[in-house]
């Protein structure tokens, strides 16, 4: 196996010879539609360290968006894997059940914010967590309205893409999109709508959706409303606590299903198993996926009894839905966290980013603000501090330079001018550090 950590990290020009014959054949073979950040091509990954097929060795601030906050190649995780797959692979939980579903439903369940019986649901993707969401929220109120926030994602299947909030890529071309559908604004802070100013803002951004059931839907009609926690791809957008505690008790008190989407936040991303706990929300309806399973496919719905059991035998589900070899991993992931403390080291490394960005915002001019919870940590850049005009150009020539030092990194927002960093939460200081200094060295170089 490669390295544990201080591995020598080094880069030639790249992407080197052998990832360019694959690029070559990837062009020839896979669909545009499918994107690609830099032209890396894997060979092997262990903890917050990918190496390429040229044997270039890079810190990973990207954890396959949001999915090995465990760190890649986890050795407990493989060894369940392993041990799964010598036992059976794919029984289909429809027809020959299994307890590794079982048990992870017991353990979510109970891990779940909020003091309720739980019941839960596995299925393959956040979109495919989403898509059933609605279905139940939808069937537990007999209602068929859906609200969801600007700038969030929720996944790109027809429901998941509908509620989504970014038009290009994810929309276009792509309508008509599910009816009875309605946005309400997110608490952009940076970007307040209202010009109001936290916390002397009287969190006008909620009292919006008061206005939506009074001008647009009846709550008669709205089964459900989605939100996540801290949006991810719009930007890692940290919400004011009052903002979320208003949609949430809006939504108690008029029989409107409170569904929260943890895919990203969740799994230790933000300090706590999930970032519900920094806000005291008691979700409906929560979703999970990405880190769940340490790098496995999988997703989860976990809801309310009542509401969990709305649906008859048959009309949730699929074929593959709660696999047992991801069943099996997402057990192991559970008992990482606690034993490697993640929780904790999703606070430090999240902390030393900050401090890091911070410093280079007092440095660069582009830099409009520095945001995040626990290690979900984002920057977004701006052509001048006064009019907040977007620099999105610059975002993919950072990220390139940076991938031609050996740093993995991505963007994000509603205008694309946004890096956000989702570490695995294994990264050691230096790797950090080392990160940040090839950072700030990109940003020098491309505005010089
Ligand atoms: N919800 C959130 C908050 C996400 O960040 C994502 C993906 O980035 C999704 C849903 C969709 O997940 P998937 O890509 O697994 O369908």
């Amino acid at each position: 196996m490669i390295y544990e950590t201080n591995a020598t990290i080094h880069s030639g020009s790249l992407p080197g010879p052998n990832a360019k014959k694959l690029m070559e054949r990837r062009l020839k073979s896979v669909s545009k539609g499918v994107s690609y950040t830099t032209g890396l091509f894997i060979k092997e990954a262990k903890g917050a360290l990918i190496k390429d097929v040229d044997d270039n060795v890079f810190v990973d601030f990207t954890s396959g968006i949001g999915v090995d906050n465990i760190g890649h190649c986890d050795d407990a995780v493989i060894a369940a894997v392993k041990e799964q797959v010598d036992q059976y692979i794919h029984p289909c939980f429809n027809i020959a059940m299994y307890e590794p579903y079982v048990e992870l439903a017991e353990k979510l369940g109970a891990l779940t914010p909020g003091n309720r019986s739980r019941k839960v649901m596995f299925a393959n993707s956040g979109a495919e967590a989403v898509e059933n969401a609605v279905k139940l929220a939808r069937a537990y109120t007999g209602k068929q309205g859906i609200i969801s926030l600007e700038c969030s994602f929720h996944g790109r299947t027809y429901a998941a893409m509908t509620l989504t909030s970014k038009v290009k890529p994810y929309k276009t071309g792509f309508g008509p999109f599910l009816p009875e559908t309605y946005k309400i604004p997110s608490a952009y802070c940076y970007r307040c709508p209202y010009e109001g100013q936290y916390p002397n803002c009287g969190i006008a951004c909620a009292e919006k959706l008061k206005t939506l059931l009074k001008g647009e839907i009846a709550a008669e009609n709205v089964a459900g409303l989605i939100l996540e926690p801290v949006q991810g791809e719009g930007g890692f957008i940290v919400p004011p606590k009052e903002y979320l505690k208003a949609l949430e008790s809006i939504c108690k008190s008029n029989h409107i299903v409170f569904i929260v989407d943890e895919v990203q936040s969740g799994f230790s991303r933000t300090g706590k198993l999930f970032a519900s706990e920094h806000y005291d929300l008691n979700p409906d309806i929560l979703l999970l996926s990405k880190s769940i399973a340490g790098g496995m496919p999988l997703s989860a719905v976990i809801g309310s009894e009542e509401i969990m059991d709305s649906v008859g035998s048959g009309q949730i589900g699929g074929t593959f839905c709660g696999n047992p070899v991801s069943c099996a991993a997402a057990l192991q992931v559970l008992k990482r966290i606690d034993e490697l403390k993640l929780n904790d080291k999703s606070m430090q490394i999240g902390k030393q980013i900050t401090d890091r960005l911070n410093q280079m915002k007092d440095k660069f001019d582009i830099i409009g603000d520095v945001r995040g919870l626990g290690a979900m940590v984002a920057v977004e850049f701006v052509k001048d501090r006064g009019t907040k005009e977007p620099y999105s150009e610059i975002i993919k020539k950072i990220v390139e330079q940076c991938y031609q030092k050996g740093v993995l990194i991505m963007s994000a927002g509603i205008f694309s001018n946004v890096i956000r960093f989702l570490p695995p939460l294994v990264m050691t200081q230096d790797q950090v550090a080392y990160g940040m200094d090839v950072l700030e060295a990109a940003i020098q170089d491309v505005i010089k």
